[in-house]
């Protein structure tokens, strides 16, 4: 445990000199004592110490300064630290203002100089302030903080950011929780910058965008080598996979993230039908269990980092990053996966992170608290989200265009609702409009077999809508279906300009899309089985693929 502080301030150096010396020859074993002769030093000292989360114990003040006296200055000093004791060092002259500041600074001592000799006159005093101290003192959070407002879209994109790549942190909401002001304070953060992140050192980031958060928690953007065997663009279950075979047989093999590893599965609440986890295990653990796996193997992660276009040269394939820089590889493996479609309702853009959510009902669950929340969509990842909220909100709403659950859900999903309470299905019910000033507070539900309306109040509306493949930024490199799912294998010879695109004697390997040595794997294949299992399969399989086209280039 790090050792709590005790901080002298007194203007007079001589005293200061006294009762630092003989608070350290006393406590040094179990306190850091720290003194000053400038109480303006000691308030930026105690902002600093709230910023790393240290514990102070004890302020002892000299009453008479020139900059403030010791009253102001414990009173300053219990603003950010409430439950520290307090001991003012007076002259028998200063006893008034020592008695007053029993009221002011719930004052818990005063200090009559000189104190000797100590193990009389301080020793005793301060063995008990202490006692007292550490019999209500609770060691708090000490890892990362964010500090902003609950509603802000901005606050929920970090917190976002961070529960997807398992960094522990603590949400405080200055609104709610009287202990963010302090950060707030200590940071000199005006509101209007928030969110505030705390970092675990002390340091701070104001309204951070995700790659100074990333290098701020001591994630990597840049790559390492110049050249790898295979690079994986895409951190869901099926890079995943595909990095831990490519670095457990040995290949130099790289993994790129544009948001937070895990992929679709990361917002997974319980996921059931992972071979091996009778129980069930949430996508968060899945995804920390595989970034370890592959950790230990070698690979090499990016993140956050978007890959943006790949070139070919000379068979080697030349990729271009979002931030502009760029990486060689001589293999490719694309798992880009799919991506939440958008609820096509006016004005909705202006509450995404806000009270419209997508794919976030894991991170916004707590916030929901005793609230109505609407699910639109009645898919197997919308029915898990309704799971995971009903331990928190008072009502679920599942709204669906069908007339049952069971048309469009898996059935242990279906039975599992049906036996909870407060969710209700709500069939043939579409969301027509969404209200609200600054975040969401109502949506208008229609009803599409009776035509009738209504507004309802909504604490939140996560949206499960449905999902396209992460190809866009591909344009017109390969071979892509109608909806952009990548074609691989055979099917490549059903598409016309196949053999134009195709100039190897053999043909496409089964994960290997319409340019050489590029494979796809998982959702964003054309044809896969969309699924965690069939994802991790297609992972591990597209790797065996990747050794063959190397060992024959
Ligand atoms: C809420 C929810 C619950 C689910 N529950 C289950 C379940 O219980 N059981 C089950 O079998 N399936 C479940 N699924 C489906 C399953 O999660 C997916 O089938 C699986 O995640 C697909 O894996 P993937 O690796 O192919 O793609 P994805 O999981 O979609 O991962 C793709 C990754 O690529 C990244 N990416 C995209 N473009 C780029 C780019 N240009 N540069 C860098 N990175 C990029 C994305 O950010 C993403 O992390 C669930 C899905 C959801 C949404």
């Amino acid at each position: 445990m790090k050792l709590p502080y005790i901080i002298i301030v007194d203007d007079d150096r001589q005293v200061l000199g006294a009762i630092q010396r003989d608070m350290r020859n006393h406590y040094r074993e179990e306190y850091r004592v720290v003194a000053t002769e400038s109480a303006m030093e000691a308030l930026e000292l105690i902002k600093e110490l709230k910023l790393k989360n240290e514990a102070v114990a004890l302020f002892i003040s000299d009453q008479k300064m020139p900059e403030m006296d010791g009253v102001t200055f414990l009173e300053k000093a219990k603003e950010t630290y409430d439950e520290t004791k307090v001991v003012l060092l007076t002259a028998y002259s200063d006893i008034d203002a020592a008695i007053k500041a029993i009221n002011t600074v719930k004052l818990d001592f005063y200090l009559l100089k000189p104190w000797n000799p100590p193990e009389e006159k301080l020793y005793p005093v301060v063995d008990d302030l202490l006692e007292e101290w550490h019999s209500h003192y609770r060691p708090d959070h000490e890892g990362i903080r964010i500090i902003g407002f609950q509603w802000s879209p901005r606050s929920h994109k970090l917190k976002e950011f961070l529960s997807g790549n398992l960094v522990p942190f603590l949400w405080m909401d200055v609104e709610s929780n009287a202990d963010a002001e302090k950060y707030v304070a200590s940071a000199n953060a005006p509101h209007s910058s928030l969110p505030l992140v705390v970092l675990k050192d002390g340091s701070f980031l104001l309204d951070p965008e995700l790659p100074a958060l990333a290098s701020g928690i001591g994630l990597k953007q840049k790559a390492a080598e110049e050249m790898y065997d295979v690079m994986i663009i895409g951190a869901g279950p099926a890079g995943l996979a595909a990095s831990v075979y490519g670095s457990c047989e040995g290949l130099k093999t790289l993994l790129i993230e544009k948001s937070n590893p895990g992929g679709q599965a990361s917002s997974s609440a319980r996921i059931e039908n992972y071979l091996g986890f009778p129980a069930g295990l949430s996508g968060g653990e899945l995804t920390r269990r595989a970034i370890a796996q592959t950790l230990r193997f070698g690979t090499e992660i990016l993140t956050p980092q978007e890959v943006k276009k790949i070139n070919i040269k000379d068979g080697y394939k030349i990729v271009e990053m979002a931030d502009g820089s760029v990486i060689h590889s001589k293999t490719i493996v694309i798992s880009t996966g799919v991506e939440y479609m958008k609820l096509d309702v006016e004005g909705i853009e202006k509450f995404t992170g806000s009270g419209v959510y997508y794919g976030s009902a894991a991170i916004e669950a707590h916030a929901c608290r005793d609230g109505v929340v609407y699910l639109v969509g009645g898919g197997n990842s919308a029915c898990q989200a309704a799971m995971h909220l009903c331990n928190f909100a008072k009502e679920v709403n599942i709204l669906i265009r069908r007339d049952e659950l069971k048309q469009v859900a898996a059935n242990y999903l279906v039975e599992n609702i049906s036996k909870v309470p407060n969710i209700h299905v709500l069939p043939h019910t579409e969301v027509m409009a969404v209200h609200g000033e600054n975040v969401l507070e109502e949506i208008t539900l229609k009803n599409s077999k009776t035509g009738e309306e209504k507004t309802v109040h909504a604490k939140a509306l996560f949206v499960y809508i449905g999902s396209r493949p992460g190809t866009s930024w591909l344009n017109d490199f390969l071979l892509k279906d109608e909806k952009g799912f990548i074609i691989t294998g055979r099917e490549l010879a059903n598409e016309k300009s196949f053999q134009a695109h195709w100039k190897l004697k053999r043909e496409p390997y089964f994960p290997e899309s319409s340019v050489p040595g590029i494979f796809a794997s998982g959702d964003v294949r054309a044809g896969a089985l969309a699924g965690i299992s069939s994802a991790v399969g297609e992972g591990a399989m597209a790797i065996r693929f990747v050794r063959k086209y190397l060992q024959e280039n």
